[in-house]
């Protein structure tokens, strides 16, 4: 089902006391607000907090990663079991950051991927160019093969439980983001790309633009017909600035 959310990416953010006092605000800002569905992602070793003080509210919460194994000898890794043993019901795959800093090539992503839906986990799909690749004039062929090698492994049927963020690697963490045209040529192209092998697929897919997204940015965004709202990084640790995206969306 296409839905609309805003989903928060903490990274490696957060201690115990200021997670507390964020999440308490953002969940008084947003008790009652429904029609869109709102997510944080956070550092593992906070899913037990965080689900104590997000349990019966409207708002989910997940993870940043996880192992494409589902046991075993791999040592500092994290399966998708463990989290559902902390009720996550997102995880974030393919993150620029892991790609980037982690080595986590297409094929490591997808498999990450298919791990969480084995375990009923819905996997929020990063992707997204560089700016040498934007400037290149490859972005469309930089997504293209970033999805095609999830769909060769998993199936165009995964994408039924799956979420797509485009996350253009220029805009993340740089306070410049994609403008609400670039955001949604490259939002209507992965849509198109889908429809091309799975109509119905297509029109229900949710895709999330992520990039320097800001309460004073994110109406505009959102109001494009193919953006069906933010996965956030910066704005999300501070809870005035991510409660202001969280209410754009919900108008
Ligand atoms: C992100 O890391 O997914 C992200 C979108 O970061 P920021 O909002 O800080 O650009």
């Amino acid at each position: 089902m296409r839905r609309k959310m805003v989903a928060g990416n903490w990274k490696m953010n957060g201690n115990l006391s200021e997670n507390k006092q964020l999440l308490n605000s953002v969940v008084a800002s947003l008790d009652g607000l429904q029609g869109v569905e709102f997510l944080v992602c956070v550092p593992y070793l906070y899913l037990p907090s965080v689900q104590d003080v997000l349990q019966n509210t409207n708002i989910a919460w997940g993870a940043q990663n996880v192992s494409q194994y589902e046991k075993g000898p791999y040592t500092g890794e994290i399966s998708a079991s463990m989290l559902n043993d902390f009720e996550c019901r997102y995880v974030i795959v393919g993150h620029s950051e892991r790609r980037a800093l982690f080595g986590e090539d297409s094929h490591t992503v997808a498999e990450k991927y298919q791990a969480a839906q084995r375990a009923g986990i819905t996997p929020i799909l990063c992707v997204g160019e560089s700016l040498e690749q934007r400037e290149a004039g490859t972005t469309e062929q930089v997504i293209e093969d970033q999805l095609a090698a999830v769909i060769k492994l998993a199936g165009i049927e995964s994408l039924v439980n799956a979420i797509i963020a485009y996350e253009p690697v220029w805009a993340i963490g740089t306070g410049r983001s994609a403008s609400p045209e670039q955001a949604q040529d490259i939002h209507s192209f992965i849509r198109e790309g889908i429809e091309k092998r799975n109509v119905n697929i297509a029109n229900d897919l949710t895709i999330l633009y992520g990039g320097s997204v800001k309460a004073s940015n994110a109406s505009e965004l959102f109001d494009m017909p193919d953006i069906d709202g933010g996965l956030i990084g910066g704005a999300s640790l501070v809870a005035i600035d991510f409660v202001g995206i969280c209410r754009a969306l919900h108008q």
